[in-house]
């Protein structure tokens, strides 16, 4: 029988890259990418397309962009913020536009300056600027904080049921829930997840989670048992908490993928080339502090994959 897709989205060159004081060069971070590539990671998201003086890391976003769509085979994604970034991104040729939308307004206000409902109308911009061009990039919206905030602390759920709504009334093909901080617990995960499946469909279709506080795989398996089948992670825990110094960040790509291969799932990943990636990562930034169970434990005996 032939065993159930799971996608693994590698977000560590945005969401991984964005905490490190030190910029990456371009050339280390396409080493990185094609590391990845080679152990059968087909999604990266590969930049962010933000002004550069706010952000340097990604001053080479369109580059990165343009190295991995080289390769015809990977879906490259991007996270744009508003549709200048949007426009940008399009041009250097994503598949698909990654705009976050955050279900807590305090959160909003201090990230983008904007309301939640600000951004879901910047939401429906980008969808009318991608209609009104022959692309076919696809628009995803991820709703931030949807399990809670560290500005507000909690965020409601009737909330972020509204904004995800808003956003696929706007014209997101596809959305996502994430936990920004890492506040997330499995029974929230199910019960949330479960609500936004009623009101959206099959439009809601991907999980991002921090292992802040060491739930992340956790909440993956109540989010598959909600019918999720797409997760994002980033390779060796790379990222850590903005909110939180010293915490983790992302759950770990190789974690992840170890989990879900070993629960029968079917990533398309070979676990072992993976952890070499792994290892090529951390020369490329030695010093650097990773997460992450798999790579320091190795593949066990009985893994197949
Ligand atoms: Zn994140």
């Amino acid at each position: 029988m032939p065993r159930e897709k799971v996608t693994v989205v590698e977000v560590g060159l945005r969401d991984g890259l964005q905490m490190l004081p030190k910029t990456m060069p371009t050339a280390n971070k396409v080493a990185w990418l094609e590391a990845e590539r080679a152990s059968g990671v087909q999604h990266f998201e590969a930049a962010s397309f933000v002004p550069p003086k706010l952000l340097p890391q990604m001053a080479d976003a369109a580059a990165v962009v343009r190295h991995a769509k080289r390769h015809s085979d990977l879906m490259v994604s991007a996270l744009v913020p508003n549709l200048k970034g949007a426009l940008a991104a399009m041009e250097a040729g994503v598949d698909m536009l990654v705009v976050p939308v955050s279900a807590s307004e305090g959160h909003s206000r201090a990230n983008v300056r904007r309301t939640p409902d600000e951004m879901v109308m910047e939401v429906r911009r980008i969808c009318e600027a991608r209609d009104g061009t022959n692309r076919s990039t696809k628009i995803y919206t991820g709703v931030a904080t949807a399990f809670g905030c560290t500005i507000q602390g909690g965020v409601s759920e009737d909330e972020v049921v509204r904004i995800a709504s808003g956003c696929v009334e706007a014209g997101a093909d596809e959305i996502g829930l994430a936990d920004t901080v890492g506040y997330a617990n499995p029974v929230q995960v199910r019960r949330l997840f479960d609500k936004v499946k009623k009101a959206v469909g099959a439009r809601i279709n991907s999980a991002h989670f921090h292992d802040t506080r060491g739930t992340g795989l956790a909440n993956v398996v109540a989010a598959l048992n909600s019918g999720i089948r797409s997760f994002d992670a980033s390779l060796g825990g790379l990222g850590g908490c903005p909110y939180a110094p010293g915490a983790s960040g992302n759950i770990a790509t190789e974690d992840l993928v170890f989990m879900l291969e070993a629960m029968g799932l079917d990533t398309g990943i070979r676990l072992d080339g993976l952890i070499e990636a792994q290892r090529t990562l951390s020369t490329l930034l030695p010093g650097q502090t990773f997460y992450g169970k798999v790579a320091a434990a190795g593949v066990p005996k009985n893994h197949m994959s």
